[in-house]
């Protein structure tokens, strides 16, 4: 397990003063409060510095998450930055739009009656998929107590390659994870994979859509069928709850003919992130479930709402309420087309560079962005570089391109890879850049390596 530990010890207190010219304070303790304060300049001068220093947020490519937005969501935001979210009383539009943007969601996924449908807006996936969790768990205690049964030893059914959210609401929520183990030879979850790790105490099973990893879609339909098929052999009824994070914003404008949403019976609920591909500033996620039963009474708790009182089902109790507001500004504005049509651009995008990746030589690809638009690669297997992905991360670092290189989950941790995640604003164009800074790295590193070669050589020869 990892120690809690400080990463950056820092000195207790060292001189600021960023524009000489004015007068400034001189020493500013960093680690406790200061007696007295600063001018507003000064203050956003010293965080506005420090902020140098990090990535350059167009040009990260790590990441799935929102970093742009139009100028006028921007001013939404600045307008909307004081809303607590948890204040549907003081701000009952904020609310209202909270429920049209649930509608709509549950419209997009085909949720049977949309009406019915319960959800929630959350910080993020992460707290969607513990309340889709905590729902399973809750449902599947309460079924086994009704018939009975012990229900102290639930468990949670998901591939090797989930994302951490999952392990960790395992640990909270005292679950067991079943991780059905990826092979090179079966990458994703796989519905023989589901047969083989559910038993009756299993609360639910959780494919992803779009895997970290790699972009790519698990067979939800498959995995729902083979649990029709359990179903139907011992009676064992186990729910799905799809985790769209990125998949729930890109699969219905992409791929709209790929059933894996609302449309099966077997999915009960779906989260997805409004600041991954739902194209919205960091902070917001939704979870919802096809059918307002599903939810037990008893994990809704009521605020006041106008005199009365409104149901809520979330863990923060305050939260931001300028994205929501950010999340229906695309609604409005995007329109179904508009989606497809950013989607369908970085599809584009990810499938240009993917190719031209591949074509390049020493990489083969793990995934080419038909799915998410999002890609990985490897060194081919057999293919022996003096360098590693590793090194060609840190090369391409100094142009300012963020991409990551990573080792693979269990079992296949032996191969790194490195992912470029395309999202709205990495234009053709910059991908173009892009790609002739990778192949100059590429070319950058081999020459380092027949330096490297010759200067070997030399020591070996002064050895000899
Ligand atoms: C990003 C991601 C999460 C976590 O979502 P946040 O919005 O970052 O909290 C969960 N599952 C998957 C598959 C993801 O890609």
């Amino acid at each position: 397990m990892p120690r809690w530990h400080n990463r950056h010890p820092e000195a207790r207190d060292i001189p600021i003063n960023p524009l000489y010219a004015r007068a400034g304070e001189n020493r500013i303790p960093r680690l406790e409060l200061a007696k007295q304060g600063v001018l507003p300049d000064t203050a956003y001068q010293i965080v506005h510095d420090e902020l140098a220093l990090d990535g350059n947020a167009r040009l990260n490519l790590a990441t799935f998450v929102g970093t742009w937005m139009e100028p006028q969501a921007r001013q939404l935001y600045l307008e909307a930055a004081d809303k607590n979210m948890i204040d549907k009383d003081e701000y009952p539009q904020t609310a209202a739009i909270e429920d049209r943007c649930i509608r709509i969601l549950a419209n997009l996924w085909h949720a049977p009656d949309a009406q019915r449908a319960l959800g929630v807006s959350t910080t993020g996936s992460s707290e969607a998929c513990m309340l889709g969790g905590l729902v399973l768990k809750r449902r599947w205690q309460k079924r086994q107590r009704a018939a009975g049964k012990p229900a102290d030893r639930p468990n949670i059914v998901f591939s090797s390659a989930v994302q951490v959210v999952w392990e960790k609401f395992a640990n909270y929520f005292e679950v067991e994870p079943r991780y059905v183990e990826v092979t090179p030879e079966r990458p994703r979850l796989t519905p023989e994979g589901v047969l083989e790790a559910v038993d009756e105490n299993t609360i639910g099973v959780v494919p992803v859509l779009g895997v970290t990893y790699t972009g790519a879609y698990e067979p939800v339909v498959e995995i729902a069928t083979a649990l029709d098929d359990l179903e139907n052999r011992t009676g064992l009824d186990i729910p799905v709850h799809v985790d769209g994070a990125s998949g729930g914003f890109v699969a219905p404008f992409l791929n709209p003919e790929l059933v894996w949403d609302f449309r099966i019976p077997r999915v009960y609920s779906i989260n997805t992130s409004g600041h991954k591909y739902g194209l919205v500033y960091p902070g917001l996620g939704w979870a919802l479930w096809r059918d307002q039963e599903i939810v037990p009474q008893e994990l809704i708790f009521d605020v006041s709402y106008l005199g009365g009182n409104m149901p809520t089902f979330a863990l923060n109790f305050s939260r931001p309420g300028a994205q929501v507001l950010l999340q229906y500004y695309n609604f409005l504005r995007l329109g179904y087309e508009g989606y497809e049509k950013v989607q369908r651009t970085c599809q584009q995008v990810a499938r240009f560079l993917s190719s031209n990746i591949e074509a390049m030589g020493p990489f083969e690809l793990l995934s080419d962005g038909s799915d998410l638009p999002v890609f990985a690669w490897r060194i081919k297997s057999g293919h022996k570089e003096p360098w590693d992905l590793h090194d060609l991360s840190h090369v391409m670092r100094e142009r300012g391109w963020q991409v990551p290189a990573y080792p693979l989950p269990p079992r296949l941790e032996d191969t790194t890879i490195m992912r470029v995640v395309v999202r709205n604003s990495f234009s053709m164009d910059l991908a173009r850049l892009f790609l002739d800074d990778l192949k100059r790295a590429v070319s950058h590193l081999q020459s380092l390596d027949g330096r490297l070669a010759r200067v070997e050589e030399s020591q070996t020869a002064f050895h000899h």
